[in-house]
């Protein structure tokens, strides 16, 4: 039988395909393409000719049963997304949940994912994170998604879309305080790329007084709580380092 392969396109540098992306595109009978039309010009670029299926958000599941005759035909298919890594905040799930329950091969390239980038580069700690995808659009409903997660300890991630942003930084200062630590990533490895940080308060400041802030492609990343519990006094730092300079 053949196989499901996952497949990361770039985020905004066309440079950050994979070669081993390239070879598996390349490899595969069919393309599984969010949006034909936006990856014919990815694959144009990259000489790929492989044959694509439309398979998105809305007609997902009808696709299943003809991907898994496919693969049991012995054909190899990869899934992409318009950009990044396939399932995060993209299509995707229901068919490789249903590869998995029909005992089909799924394998997953790494590749650029925008949460991970921008994790990785935004000065917030990093051994624990919650990955939030896109907020609820409403108002009352963004501040209660918001709500449910003040008391986490890992670094929140998000999406955002750029209309939206004011909006939910004002949330974040209502919900979390105006001292959050808070990161906004925008435009990453393309020719605006910029990195914000500070307060949500100076942060809400900095992009609503700078209109640029407010157009491309975001991650909002806001750092845990910190509870007083998990600050291990300085005192006992330095008396530690004493004991252990005593010991064997
Ligand atoms: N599957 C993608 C991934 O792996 O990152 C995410 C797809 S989601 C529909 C699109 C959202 O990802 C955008 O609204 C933005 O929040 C974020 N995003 C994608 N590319 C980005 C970039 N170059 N810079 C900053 N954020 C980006």
């Amino acid at each position: 039988t053949g196989t499901l392969y996952i497949v990361p396109t770039p985020i905004g540098n066309l440079n950050d395909i994979t070669l081993r992306a390239l070879e598996v595109l390349r490899m595969v009978d069919i393309i599984a393409a969010e949006d034909t039309r936006h990856s014919a010009v990815l694959l144009n670029h990259f000489g790929i000719e492989s044959k694509l299926w439309a398979v998105h958000e809305h007609n997902e599941r009808q696709k299943i049963e003809a991907i898994l005759a496919q693969l049991s035909a012995g054909k190899n298919i990869a899934l992409i997304s318009d950009a990044g890594t396939p399932l995060i905040s993209d299509p995707g799930y229901p068919l490789v949940n249903a590869c998995r329950a029909a005992g089909a091969s799924v394998i997953a390239l790494p590749g650029a994912c925008a949460a991970i980038t921008a994790l990785s580069a935004a000065g917030l700690p990093t051994d624990r994170f919650v990955f939030c995808g896109f907020l609820p659009p409403k108002q009352q409903a963004r501040e209660k998604a918001l709500d449910a997660l003040a008391g986490e300890s890992g670094t929140l991630i998000f999406y955002e879309a750029p209309r939206r942003i004011l909006e939910t930084l004002t949330a974040v200062v209502k919900v979390f305080g105006p001292d959050r630590p808070v990161v906004i990533a925008r435009e990453i490895t393309k020719q605006f790329e910029t990195y914000l940080s500070g307060s949500a308060q100076s942060v809400l400041e900095q992009v609503s007084t700078d209109a640029n802030q407010q157009r491309g492609e975001i991650v909002l990343l806001i750092g845990g709580v910190v509870r007083d519990g998990d600050l291990i006094p300085t005192e006992a730092l330095q008396l530690l380092k004493r004991l252990s300079e005593e010991l064997p």
